[in-house]
């Protein structure tokens, strides 16, 4: 089901074809995607990465770099949401689960949010992945 209203989702997000600058765009992504043998504590400034490229928390910085968009590490769907609702942000692209997606997704209308789902390769909430080319996609699609 949540699958499902993912979908539905970026269909409507599609159909709307909201476009934004890059300071309109917001990137945010789940903690989990952090490498769980990684002894950096990050906070949502992700000053803390040594950017070692371990894991996908490089690529994401790589990304606001390239893009000039802004980033956000995600810790709980409370503050995802509230970073989301910004006044400043017009679109979101949000790489979690599909559980926490559908939940970000209903708690920041009317804002156009393009959902990316995370993989599970070693299990829920630990180590995930996520295809960067797509998150990129996403971007691109919101700046084009
Ligand atoms: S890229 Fe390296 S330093 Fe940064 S969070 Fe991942 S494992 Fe840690």
């Amino acid at each position: 089901m949540d699958k499902t209203i993912i979908a539905l989702n970026n269909l409507a997000v599609r159909l709307r074809r909201t476009r934004c600058r890059p300071e309109e765009l917001l990137v945010l992504f789940s903690r989990c995607l952090q490498r769980s043998a990684c002894e950096r504590r990050l906070d949502e400034t992700l000053k803390d990465c040594a950017r070692c490229g371990r894991c996908p928390v490089c690529r994401f910085l790589d990304l606001r770099d390239k893009y000039g968009v802004h980033l956000f590490l995600a810790t709980g769907g409370r503050q995802a949401a509230e970073r989301a609702a910004a006044p400043g942000i017009k679109a979101v692209v949000a790489v979690a689960c599909h559980k926490e997606l559908r939940a970000g997704v209903f708690a920041s209308l009317p804002k156009a949010v393009l959902a990316r789902t995370i993989a599970w390769p070693v299990g829920p909430c630990k180590d995930t992945t996520i295809r960067m080319d797509e998150v990129e996609e996403a971007v691109r699609w919101f700046l084009r």
